[in-house]
């Protein structure tokens, strides 16, 4: 594992002070005190691991990622176990997604051992952060940037990797079902694209989307596949799952359109440790409502590092509205699923799997 030199802020965040900010954390608005950050040139390869004071970065005006968006980034959380141990859920899958992001936008390849130690080098040292409080955790952001001062269209020589860390409780504010807005306009990825990379882009191009979802009182906006608007692909920041009436969960299978969801990945397979019938299938949006509305789909739910698993109330699209269930109540499966993976998580449970760190 690569060294990372330390320096510590002067001026860290008293006991006191953390405890009052961790009250109530929300999500993505409260930062530790350290972040990690190395630097890549081709001519060096990676090199300078440091953990420094949290801090503004300073970027030319001409840095390519302004002008032409290399960005990418992940996101995982640390857990507070019993006894108090912090662990990690699968950091290994973010890791090598993070990589298979970056060789899609044609980015240097930060190595595993890199990716991994820069968050336990900063956890090392800003582990009073990690809530004692099971609703919440560490959340945890690795990205990176190109950052070669060049206004020319070429993949640049030059790469900046940060960690930040956020206390955070739940995504969705309130504890209920979830309404989610169909998107029939605006597509998120198209065969070929960057849909499978998590790039900053992405994200970009489904803010409008998104706030088309505001304006029609939903809290998420679910993408449809671009040649068609036919089948569901996912939503904006989270992979979407169906509970069926003979209890089978099924799911858009992966195309390269829709991320690798790491909780999909770990839902399928824990599903089918349990037991469940776990799908991979196409599914057409106008069966889904069909099916919703006679109550053979009983469940959907949202799945994803931030919302975890959070039950879907309902569908809204132009046409009309359409309820899982009884559209406020989780159902049965998912409250499972939900269960079995948050266990898991924070080690309550024994892992046969191999991925709790
Ligand atoms: N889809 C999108 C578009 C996302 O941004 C995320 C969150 N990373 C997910 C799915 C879920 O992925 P994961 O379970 O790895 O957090």
């Amino acid at each position: 594992m690569a060294e990372f030199s330390i320096e510590r802020t002067e001026t860290p965040t008293s006991a006191e002070q953390r405890q009052a900010l961790m009250v109530d954390p929300k999500f993505g608005r409260v930062f530790t005190d350290h972040m990690a950050v190395i630097r890549y040139t081709d001519e060096k390869g990676w090199h300078d691991a440091r953990i420094v004071p949290r801090q503004p970065l300073q970027i030319d005006p001409a840095s390519t990622v302004l002008h032409y968006g290399q960005e990418i980034f992940e996101g995982l959380k640390a857990y507070r176990g019993k006894g108090g141990a912090v662990t990690l859920f699968r950091p290994e899958a973010n890791a090598a997604r993070f990589a298979a992001s970056a060789r899609r936008l044609s980015m240097a390849e930060l190595p595993e051992d890199l990716f991994l130690g820069s968050i336990k080098a900063l956890l090392k040292v800003d582990h009073d952060w990690v809530p004692t409080n099971p609703e919440q955790s560490l959340y945890l952001r690795p990205f990176m940037i190109s950052n070669e001062v060049f206004l020319g269209v070429k993949r640049a020589n030059e790469y900046l990797f940060v960690v930040l860390a956020s206390p955070v409780g739940g995504y969705f504010s309130g504890n209920g079902s979830i309404p989610v807005w169909v998107s029939e306009q605006y597509t998120r990825a198209a065969p070929g694209g960057t849909g499978e990379a998590k790039c900053g882009g992405n994200y970009a191009s489904s803010l409008l989307p998104q706030q088309e979802a505001t304006d029609h009182g939903c809290s998420q906006v679910l993408f449809l596949d671009a040649r068609e608007r036919r089948f569901i692909d996912e939503m904006g920041g989270m992979n979407v799952m169906f509970v069926r009436k003979d209890g089978s969960v099924v799911t858009p299978p992966l195309g390269g359109t829709i991320l690798r969801g790491i909780t999909r990945d770990s839902i399928i397979r824990l599903g089918r440790e349990m037991g469940l019938k776990m799908v991979e299938e196409p599914l057409a949006i106008d069966d889904v409502f069909r099916d919703a509305e006679s109550g053979e789909i009983t469940e959907a739910f949202a799945c994803g590092t931030a919302a975890l698993i959070s039950p879907i109330g309902e569908f809204r699209r132009e046409a009309g509205t359409v309820a899982f269930g009884d559209g406020k109540t989780a159902g049965p499966v998912t409250m499972k699923l939900r269960n079995a993976l948050c266990a898991l998580q924070r080690g309550e449970e024994a892992d046969s799997f191999g991925w709790v760190h």
